[in-house]
């Protein structure tokens, strides 16, 4: 059997967490990160420099034999480097698409699936004309470099407008989106391989806190088979469109309309952390099976699960691994306020022994502010 090395634009939590699927497939990693002591450095050779130099770059590409990336905020320039010399997973059009959200939203428009009124804005004046247009409130977003509710504005009366335009305009192009009155974001997973067979993973419900998730649950409570059956849908033909080969993730929101689109990501995604021990085969195992060129697994989420984000402070490992079912997961990162640095997965027989269980993880953990509490 030939050996085969998986190159990943990235070196974070979700760097390492595709090796540790990877490597019982005796597939080889190598990343490419400014920082040495990144999370995936100890499941292979990290390289790039801090001025992430053309040499660097290629010395990367002569590392491995297929590529992928961890973060869509990348240079679009550097995957179209390493794909003019070899493979990379999602391809370019995957990436373009996802760093812009005009062209997300126009490919959301073009494939029939329900996404919020939104205008390109360019000026203060544009954002008055799209307030009269779409109605207030607004939710302003940069157009690029969006990432957790960075760069993003509620625009609640028209009196704002100055302010809105002051705080984001030196970032412009933006664009202006109607505020959904949603009753709780969703997301779906999903992964396509070379042979463009697709599976997807259950619709998972996700809270947030000051924009950083906090939780999920899998499968989303009280889901019917038509809205799974749709979210799969959107996200088949958004794959499709796009020629992407490997995971994807749509965020949505669930509203009494039936599913809003948000925005994707090219990539695996905290909300699919949940998958590693809730699912036959994980969305890491999938991403790297596809990249591969493997056939990809089991999708399924046969029992509840939740998935919780340690941010900011790491709790003891004891008192984690005394809740049963509960799995836990660092990533080596140093402690710092609002920084995922690792998570924990619990499983259980129904959803209220998970509910009770994730009380009893609420408890252990330092930064549990939308954690139900006992
Ligand atoms: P995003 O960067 O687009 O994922 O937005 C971050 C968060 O802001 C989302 O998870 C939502 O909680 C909220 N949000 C974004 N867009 C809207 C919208 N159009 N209406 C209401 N809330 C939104």
């Amino acid at each position: 059997m030939s050996k085969l090395r998986i190159g990943v634009l990235g070196g974070g939590q979700l760097g390492r967490m595709m090796a540790l699927a990877g490597i019982p497939l005796d597939l080889d990693f190598s990343f490419y990160e400014s920082t040495p002591d990144c999370p995936s450095a100890r499941l292979g050779p990290v390289f790039g420099d801090n001025n992430n130099s053309t040499a660097s770059l290629d010395a990367f590409i002569d590392s491995a034999d297929v590529f992928t990336y961890e973060f869509e905020n990348i240079p679009a320039a550097w995957v179209e480097r390493i794909a003019a010399r070899k493979p990379v997973f999602p391809g370019v059009k995957s990436l373009a698409t996802s760093q812009n959200r005009l062209n997300e939203k126009a490919l959301f428009d073009r494939l029939g699936i329900p996404t919020a009124r939104h205008a390109a804005i360019h000026s203060e004046a544009d954002l008055r004309a799209a307030a009269d247009a779409i109605g207030l409130p607004l939710v302003i977003k940069t157009v690029t470099m969006g990432y957790d509710g960075k760069g993003q504005f509620v625009l609640r009366e028209a009196a704002q407008i100055p302010a809105a335009w002051a705080a984001l305009g030196a970032q412009a192009p933006l664009m202006a989106e109607a505020f959904v009155s949603f009753t709780r974001e969703l997301s779906i997973i999903a992964v396509r391989d070379q042979a463009g067979a697709v599976r997807c993973y259950p619709l998972t419900q996700n809270v947030h806190h000051h924009g950083i998730l906090s939780h999920s649950l899998a499968p989303a409570p009280d889901i019917s088979t038509d809205t799974q059956a749709s979210a799969a849908r959107h996200i088949t033909d958004i794959m499709k469109d796009l020629g992407h080969v490997g995971v994807m993730t749509l965020e949505m929101f669930d509203t009494p309309s039936g599913l809003v689109a948000n925005e994707t990501a090219p990539r695996v995604h905290n909300s699919g952390h949940w998958t590693i021990e809730g699912a036959p085969c994980s969305q890491f195992e999938n991403h790297v099976r596809a990249v591969a060129g493997l056939p990809v697994g089991d999708t399924r989420c046969p029992r509840p699960a939740a998935m919780l984000n340690i941010i900011g402070q790491h709790p003891a490992r004891a008192d984690v691994l005394a809740q049963p079912e509960a799995h836990l997961h660092f990533y080596g990162k140093a402690e710092r306020d609002g920084r995922k640095i690792g998570h924990i997965t619990v499983t259980a027989d129904d959803r209220a022994t998970l509910d009770a269980r994730i009380r009893a993880l609420a408890a252990v953990l330092p930064n549990t502010m939308a954690l139900p509490k006992n």
